[in-house]
């Protein structure tokens, strides 16, 4: 450094950073009252912590609380604590000093351990109470000390610090709450009722009893329906988050009471979970698969998310980051100490924290849900109604990427048992020579059991699936294969039979070549092909689709806008054995007529038969009366 340079430090406004810190630094106003908790709740940590380490101070936890008091009438809103107290040179070195943290040095210098729960760090929260109050007194007397001290500001002006009288340790903090104007009321953080919720949701588990007066109005004593106001000072936080305590002291009823509480749904929740980690991110949470679908839940409007807690303070409502969408049904609390926050602590200043947790909790619910499913089937099997097709969502997008995940845990209704099976039970009494897992998809149960394509495969004494979801076709293409064995529809162009039967049957006549090319001119346009088919017992047709696109999936694809194009590759499919086939080779040739009515007929009907609409519908009544009369 020459002569000439000197080192010299920055000067700040210290009024406009109050102002920009008051105004920017939160987005809800009623914040200030958690930071002014979670001061009053590390000034008596701070004794708590003093206490483990002098045996000449006692800490009786009788002695230690916080009390929130408000008076409508003065717009005075105080909140009071037992706890260490500030001297003058702390009032002014704390308070005095924007960003000086009181709390985070007296961490370094105790050098207190990891799991501490000291909450302060910032040395900015305390300022926040400039957010709804013009004026703010701070009456402050510390542990061991005689004195009691008055700071005193009413913002960007500057502060006071005088000597005052308090008779306890301890200090009072006393905001004089603005006054309401044309855009906003601040009438809440005077009001019992509002900062009583303010206090449940943001300091609900904050260690210490945290006291109002509360007035209710109570039956007079001796008689029946004379009613009177009584004050009574109450504890109007939980303290202990019950997701802190151990799984073995807690009731099903007490995981009920937090769902409840927390008003996660109306409905009972089903299952819950619940998680206390150790590893590289500690945390605890509580989780829950609720047993009804939100009425919103398939729709834009619903979000997912988990609460998340920092040590008991609440950082965020809905944390979406903490749930994969087809884990989106799952309510719940996230609680960890190990958050690096940022400076609102409304958020999380770095994410991998976050994704640590998620990964682990997305593992958790797998597992969970899994274990339903061997364990509690009939639970299971309700999730699985209420919350399967978002499962099947999960499969099919980004993709596929999830999808090993996902496959253990999806159930269909199966043929053979008549009831939801997943995967894995289907392999397990698969016949040696089946080699497929075979589906048929349809509007419902009913409608399936009655395609003719499903017929042979029946016969064959092949278990089949059924897919009535819109998702499921897409979801199992997104799979392809369980465990080795590919998926295959009962519509397939081959359906995978090692039959001489069959293969003798692939040989078509010249004849029948014929009729089959003359029936496909007659249809141009609307199916690709004409064939002998080798799935069809005992109906004369049926339709069915070549290539990636079935049926089904084109019938869901064109319900979506501008997908009108999409179709799929469709064949004719007659049944050679057939009666009706023996009629039309008999018309081939000499009544071309015939063939044209016959055709046509049998086209419609095997659209009928697939749930699709047919182009003509008085046509086709029409070439019915023909063949009628
Ligand atoms: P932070 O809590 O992040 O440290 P604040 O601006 O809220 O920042 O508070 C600054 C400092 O003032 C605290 O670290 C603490 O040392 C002191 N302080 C604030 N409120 C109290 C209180 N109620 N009792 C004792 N000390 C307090």
């Amino acid at each position: 450094m020459s002569a000439k340079t000197t080192k010299k430090q920055f000067k700040a406004e210290s009024k406009r950073l109050l102002e920009m810190m008051i105004n920017s630094i939160y987005t809800h106003r009623e914040i200030f009252l958690r930071e002014l908790i979670s001061n009053a709740s590390d000034a008596i940590d701070k004794m708590y912590y003093k206490a483990l380490s002098s045996s000449e101070i006692e800490f009786n936890k009788d002695d230690y609380f916080i009390k929130v008091t408000a008076d409508e009438a003065s717009r005075t809103l105080t909140i009071s604590d037992t706890g260490i107290g500030m001297t003058r040179e702390e009032l002014e070195n704390n308070l005095g000093v924007i960003a000086k943290s009181g709390s985070l040095a007296f961490k370094k210098e105790t050098e207190l351990q990891e799991d501490h729960q000291i909450i302060g760090q910032f040395g900015v929260g305390f300022y926040s109470a400039f957010m709804v109050a013009d004026h703010v007194k701070v009456i402050s007397r510390a542990h061991g000390s005689d004195e009691a001290f008055l700071w005193q500001s009413s913002g960007a002006e500057g502060y006071t610090i005088e000597s005052t009288e308090k008779p306890s340790f301890g200090t009072d903090i006393i905001l004089t709450v603005k006054p309401n104007t044309e855009d906003d009321s601040y009438d809440d953080y005077v009001s019992e009722y509002s900062l009583r919720s303010i206090i449940k949701k943001y300091s609900d588990f904050i260690r210490y009893p945290i006291k109002m007066d509360i007035s209710e109005s109570v039956l007079k004593e001796g008689t029946e329906d004379e009613y009177e106001q009584v004050v009574t000072e109450q504890t109007v936080n939980s303290m202990v988050p019950i997701w802190r305590k151990n799984k073995s002291e807690l009731t099903d009823a007490d995981y009920e009471n937090l769902y409840n509480e927390k008003r996660f749904g109306w409905d009972k929740p089903l299952s819950h979970l619940h998680i206390s980690a150790d590893g590289s991110i500690r945390y605890q949470s509580i989780l829950y698969i609720p047993e009804q679908t939100p009425y919103d839940y398939y729709t834009k409007e619903y979000e997912k998310g988990l609460e998340l807690y920092s040590s008991g303070v609440l950082i965020m409502n809905k944390c979406a980051d903490l749930l994969p969408d087809y884990f989106s049904f799952v309510k719940g609390i996230v609680d960890s100490e190990d958050l690096s926050l940022n400076i609102s602590r409304e958020l999380l200043q770095q994410d991998r924290q976050l994704k640590v947790i998620a990964k682990n909790i997305k593992n958790k619910i797998k597992g969970h849900l899994q274990s339903l499913l061997n364990n509690e089937r009939e639970k299971y099997e309700t999730f699985f109604k209420a919350f399967g097709r978002q499962l099947k969502f999960g499969v099919y997008s980004d993709y596929g990427m999830e999808k090993e995940v996902l496959q253990d845990l999806l159930l269909f209704h199966s043929s053979k048992e008549q009831k939801l099976v997943s995967l894995d039970e289907y392999i397990s009494r698969m016949s040696e020579d089946q080699k497929f897992i075979y589906y048929a998809t349809g509007e419902s149960h009913a409608r399936i059991e009655k395609l003719p394509q499903v017929e042979l495969v029946a016969d064959k004494g092949y278990e089949i699936l059924y897919f009535t979801d819109d998702i499921d076709e897409f979801a199992i293409k997104s799979l392809r294969s369980y465990k080795d064995k590919e998926f295959k529809s009962v519509s397939s162009g081959d359906l995978g039979f090692e039959d001489n039967e069959n293969k003798e049957a692939e040989q078509t006549s010249e004849e029948d070549q014929t009729l089959f090319d003359q029936m496909k001119e007659v249809l141009s346009g609307k199916v690709k092909d004409v064939r002998a088919s080798k799935r069809l017992k005992s109906h004369p047709v049926c339709l069915t689709a070549e290539g990636e696109l079935s049926i089904e999936m084109e019938k869901i694809l064109r319900a979506m806008p501008n997908a009108e194009n999409i179709e799929a590759n469709k064949v004719l499919e007659l049944n050679v054995n057939h009666p009706i086939f023996a009629t039309l080779k008999a018309a081939a040739g000499n009544d071309e007529e015939k063939v044209k009515l016959y055709t046509h007929l049998l086209y419609n009907q095997a659209l009928l038969i697939e749930g699709l609409p047919i182009e003509d519908p008085v046509e086709f009544t029409n070439n019915i009366c023909k063949v009628m009369v």
